[in-house]
């Protein structure tokens, strides 16, 4: 491995394959039929049919990282009266909240705890007290520290309840099997660089029609106007409003061919959570403990308590992992000491058992060190 050739083992960007990389060896015109007709009217419908089986749903593509979605949709989708929901359980759900707080849009934090799961019974109660929230809006895999929050349960009291759903599904869409109208999903949020294995650039929205075409002049702001995005899609077959992320989108596009050939999002759910488990034995054999409980755990990342050695320090572990090649990922629990480690992207079993022996080795320099 050259010494700028690292496996990411990091929620995204990850590391991608190389007829991905060489996919962007192509300039396009971002008017010209062959990019907009072939290439983008093509990419957003293989993901609204990976996203659901159930017709009315479209996809938006947006120029910038998962964060502008999330903004767009809150900011485009919400009236001056309306009123949302955020279920927060890490760093993503706060994100939100402070997206809310800085648009001027109404909204109530149910913050559950970074290690803890949301619970149905407490947001019915939030939904019955307060009639004036309209939206839910949730994580669905929390990427801070792994923990799968329950989409299904959230989108049964959405529908009773008859709220609009709005679902940050960044770091599981295209890793984690789901259907959206099953899970009544109205917007569903995800980009170019999480499980579809594509590179940064771009994210994107599947809404569901009726939902998005009353949107129209809501948004806050003119750059993230989710529905003049669409439009614009819609009418100019595949157009994009401003400049588009041309290379990024052709990476992406082979990225979804080799999603198929993998064999699809079940396949690659099944290569994701054998990783994981396999890094997880691994690392307990080693002595490291999960931050999670495994049953709460997705396939997509995973946070171990760092060693309780006094001289371990993140930097010098990490540097030493870079050294053999692999790059993890610092905590971000605020209650916890924690370093986190990603399984997606182009990571298979010889990979997980590499890095262990690189991690046990990196265990071994501590404690020579520490002599
Ligand atoms: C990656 C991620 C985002 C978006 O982060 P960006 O840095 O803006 O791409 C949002 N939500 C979750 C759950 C994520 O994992």
């Amino acid at each position: 491995m050259s010494a700028n050739h690292y496996l990411l083992l990091t929620p995204g960007p990850l590391t991608t394959s190389k007829t991905v990389k060489e996919a962007m060896l192509l300039d396009s015109c971002t008017w010209d039929d062959d990019y907009n007709l072939g290439v983008v009217q093509s990419i957003r419908q293989q993901l609204t049919s990976l996203a659901t089986t159930t017709s009315g749903y479209t996809t938006v593509l947006l120029q910038g990282s998962g964060s502008f979605a999330v903004e767009a949709v809150l900011g485009s989708t919400m009236r001056q009266h309306d009123k949302v929901l955020i279920i927060s359980n890490g760093a993503y759900g706060v994100r939100m909240a402070e997206m809310a707080q800085r648009m001027d849009i109404a909204h109530h934090v149910y913050d559950c705890g970074e290690t803890s799961l949301p619970d149905a019974a407490v947001i019915e109660q939030l939904l019955q007290d307060d009639e004036q929230i309209t939206h839910i809006a949730m994580v669905h895999c929390e990427t801070t520290t792994g923990i799968l929050n329950p989409v299904e349960a959230v989108g049964r009291l959405a529908k009773q309840y008859r709220k609009r759903y709005i679902l940050d599904a960044m770091s599981s869409f295209g890793g984690i099997p789901m259907d959206i109208a099953e899970l009544n999903v109205d917007f569903m949020i995800s980009s170019a660089n999480k499980c579809i294995q594509g590179v940064p650039g771009f994210a994107f929205v599947i809404a569901r029609v009726d939902q998005l075409l009353v949107c129209k002049k809501y948004s806050r702001s003119l750059s993230l106007d989710l529905y003049e995005q669409w439009e614009c899609m819609e009418k100019y077959h595949g157009k994009w409003r401003f400049t588009s992320p041309t290379h990024t989108v052709l990476a992406f596009a082979q990225a979804l061919k080799e999603l198929e050939q993998e064999g699809g999002i079940t396949a690659r759910y099944q290569r994701y959570s054998q990783n994981q488990r396999q890094l997880v034995t691994g690392m307990r054999q080693l002595g490291f403990e999960t931050l999670l409980k495994d049953d709460w755990q997705s396939p997509i990342i995973t946070a171990f308590y760092s060693p309780k050695a006094a001289d371990y320090h993140f930097k010098q572990f990490y540097e030493r992992l870079k050294a053999q090649g692999f790059v993890i990922y610092p905590g971000k629990v605020s209650q916890s000491d924690c370093f986190r480690i990603g399984n997606i992207g182009e990571v298979y079993q010889q990979d997980i058992a590499a890095l262990l022996v690189a991690i046990k080795q990196a265990i071994y320099w501590e404690n020579k060190e520490s002599v």
